[in-house]
């Protein structure tokens, strides 16, 4: 799975990754063309945080 997060909601996206996917999260810099929006606002995404 995957999560989208802005950076203001990153460490509460990598909480959450860890809470429910029991896992280590990695945390990478969204490329500026992708287009997606934080889950926890309405803010554009800057980081993908996924599990390998
Ligand atoms: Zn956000």
């Amino acid at each position: 799975m995957q999560k989208f997060s802005c950076k203001e909601h990153i460490g509460y996206a990598l909480d959450m990754f860890v809470a429910e996917q029991k896992d280590f999260p990695i945390m990478d810099e969204l490329p500026t063309d992708v287009d997606e929006l934080c889950e926890y606002c309405e803010e554009k995404a800057a980081y993908i945080v996924s599990s390998k």
